[in-house]
């Protein structure tokens, strides 16, 4: 779905890099995941702490999000690794965490007076053990962060085809799906992806429901950001998805304040392949009530330099009809064994390819991905002048127009 590229033509030869990977940092369960990244804390002699979640896991485990810090606590630049905001979607992220836990060289690397790392397990644990993309309150986190002490925005595009989304039926009906076609024919394939994945708060039954309250990870979140994130100068933020985009790509999407100074120091620190959604150029639409907003909110002091690593898994209609069988599922929770494993396995493909392949291509990309993070994190500290946003920009353009 939309633009992006392939990091790697396929077929080409694996390198000495991928074969040194280690591919056991890749987990079953959310429970042997969370026990690998203890280990891996355990093992750097680094002291986690625990946000335990109130109800127990789907293997009746304790659910939490970990939290893991290396360095001063008034280190002036800080480097996040996240995972698992959406639920299943860790898998790929507690992956990439483990991995950089176990890397000493990328460990002598950070030890520098100034700089703290900060890694944050599984922010939705109840989606990641359960192997759904939403929370216990069936909301989609990385929408949630809104403020809601203001009205909440409507999604009337939703409404329009919700009913097609979530037919009573499972598979859904020819006509419904047809519906679907004809939104998108009428409205554009990029509006219609809009409409469901924006965010909605009338619908808590729905897909991609934002929820009219902080949910119990948004409220772990902002105390996680109060305790670790007012003494930093400069945050650099990187948050790991997956369902996006070409199979085995990690698409580098700008999250963060759409002024053009900070747009262009993402791609001055990233590449110029950095997406923006506020652009079009992204996999993904622009979304309300996304993660970086309540970093904004709660580190206002620090400049921000946030990116969602969005990892492809398969096309994007598998996806939505994966997440609209599975939401169908947890609507109707008398349904029979067979048909829900059938569906769960449907999902758990939709957003975690367990071939070695895309193992390798996910570490590959992260490990760049977190080493610019840490260039850019020594950086001199300023901001950039406008003519230095202007170059940036104009050679983001030129490529764009080349591709
Ligand atoms: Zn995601």
């Amino acid at each position: 779905m939309g633009p992006a590229m392939p990091a790697h033509p396929r077929g080409r030869p694996t390198t000495d890099t991928e074969r040194a990977m280690n591919l056991s940092c890749f987990a079953q369960s959310y429970a042997e995941a969370r026990q690998k990244f203890l280990a891996s804390c355990a093992r750097r002699g680094l002291a986690v702490d625990s946000h335990v979640h109130p109800l127990p896991g789907r293997d009746g485990e304790q659910l939490a999000i970990d939290v893991a810090r290396l360095g001063a606590a008034d280190a002036a630049n800080l480097l996040v690794l996240s995972s698992g905001c959406h639920g299943i979607e860790g898998f790929c992220g507690s992956a990439i965490q483990i991995d950089r836990l176990d890397d000493d060289a990328w460990f002598a690397a950070c030890q520098r007076g100034d700089l703290a790392l900060l890694y944050i397990h599984a922010l939705n644990p109840y989606g990641f053990s359960w192997e759904r993309r939403v929370t216990q309150e069936n909301v989609d986190l990385n929408r949630n962060f809104q403020d809601f002490a203001a009205p909440l925005a409507d999604n009337p595009d939703y409404r329009a085809v919700a009913k097609l989304l979530l037919p009573e039926r499972c598979p859904p009906t020819l006509a419904s799906t047809l519906g679907l076609y004809g939104y998108a024919l009428r409205h554009g394939r990029k509006a219609l992806q809009a409409a469901i994945s924006r965010g909605q708060h009338g619908d808590p039954r729905g897909l991609f429901f934002a929820g009219t309250e902080p949910t119990w990870s948004n409220r772990q979140l902002r105390q996680i950001l109060r305790q670790h994130g007012r003494q930093c100068r400069r945050i650099g933020w990187i948050d790991v998805h997956t369902g996006l985009g070409p199979s085995g790509y990690g698409e580098r999407i700008y999250k963060g304040r759409q002024e053009p100074a900070d747009i262009a120091r993402a791609r001055q620190w990233w590449g110029p392949q950095v997406t923006n959604s506020a652009e079009g150029n992204s996999a993904s639409s622009e979304l309300n009530g996304t993660l970086d907003l309540a970093v904004l909110d709660e580190c206002a002091q620090a400049q921000y330099n946030g990116l969602t690593l969005e990892y492809g898994t398969q096309p994007g209609l598998k996806v939505l009809t994966a997440l609209r069988a599975e939401q169908w599922l947890e609507n109707r929770p008398d349904t029979d064994a067979a048909t829900r494993a059938r569906i769960k396995a449907q999902l758990r493909a939709a957003f975690y390819v367990e071939t070695d392949a895309w193992k390798r291509q996910v570490l590959e990309q992260a490990r760049e991905v977190l080493e610019l993070t840490r260039q850019g994190l020594a950086t001199p500290l300023r901001a950039l002048h406008q003519s230095e946003s202007q170059a940036i920009a104009e050679q983001y353009s030129g490529m764009r127009a080349r591709s």
